[in-house]
């Protein structure tokens, strides 16, 4: 039951849109306390406002407490003085989700670019450490704490074009698996979930903006949605606390 979410803190890297956006407004409905973390301030703040709405729809109490933080990820810096950005009630952190991640360009592998192939990296797999690293101490300190870690079904198998994008995703496999193994005396929890495709803002910036190349990924099956991988998120972090959801590997209909 999402009572067990009830006056969690839940921190969501990726949280101005797409998965991210959508597991705020659901951990908001079950009465989570949220830190949203995104690099757009203005959608940042337009979903902390949604999750506010949702607070009050849920009748939860005015203790009910949203922080909505501007941070990239890929920077080590503001990773670093993240903490001290957080306010002082919402300090102890129960769940983290990493979430915040793309993927630039399908390319040929002699075709890969400096840039892209640094950036993919630096936000997908470091980013994700750097942000965990940051907590986990905290988890380890308490005997707490859930950590889920969004990876793909890019990093189960990879494709061709795929190259960068889903050695990323490969990388955030075996971390997850590495942490589990970490705390596995502990009653920490650490999930990976595997999103098959998904119909969000990342479907085009794949595609460098290509509408009609985005699309013709979804000819002949139903993508998921945000809403669908949020409400796996959320299922796993409301099962009793001794059950560990290790990875679940989520596809739509149809998906090859
Ligand atoms: P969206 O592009 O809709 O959302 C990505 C979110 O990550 C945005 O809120 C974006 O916000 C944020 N983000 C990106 N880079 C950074 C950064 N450096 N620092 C902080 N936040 C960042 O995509 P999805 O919701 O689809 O993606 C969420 C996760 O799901 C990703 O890890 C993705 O790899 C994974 N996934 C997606 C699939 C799909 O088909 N869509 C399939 C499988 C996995 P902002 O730009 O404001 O920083």
């Amino acid at each position: 039951s999402t009572q067990r979410l009830e006056n969690k803190v839940v921190l969501i890297t990726g949280a101005s849109g797409g998965i991210g956006a959508e597991a705020a407004i659901l951990f908001a409905k079950a009465g989570s306390n949220l830190i949203l973390l995104a690099r757009r301030a203005d959608k940042l703040n337009a979903v902390a406002e949604a999750a506010s709405a949702a607070h009050k729809a849920a009748g939860v109490q005015a203790g009910g407490k949203i922080a909505p933080i501007v941070l990239d990820v890929s920077d080590a810096k503001q990773v670093e003085g993240l903490k001290a950005k957080i306010p002082a009630e919402l300090q102890n952190v129960d769940i983290l989700v990493n979430n915040a991640g793309f993927v630039l360009g399908v390319d040929k592998i002699g075709d890969i670019k400096e840039d892209e192939m640094a950036a993919m990296f630096e936000t997908n797999v470091y980013g994700l450490i750097r942000i965990t690293q940051l907590f986990i101490k905290d988890f380890k300190a308490r005997a707490s704490g859930h950590v889920i870690n969004i990876g793909s079904v890019a990093g189960r198998e990879a494709y061709a074009g795929g190259g960068i994008y889903c050695a990323t995703k490969a990388a955030v496999r075996s971390f997850s698996q590495s942490l589990l193994r970490e705390v596995v005396d502990t009653p920490i929890r650490v999930t990976e979930i595997q999103p098959g495709l998904v119909e969000t803002g990342f479907s085009v910036v794949r595609f460098h903006g290509d509408q009609s190349a985005a699309d013709k990924v979804y000819q002949g099956l139903e993508p998921l949605v945000g809403k669908d991988v949020a409400e796996e998120i959320v299922w796993v972090a409301a099962r009793p606390p001794h059950i560990n959801i290790a990875e679940l590997f989520v596809m739509p209909v149809n998906q090859a």
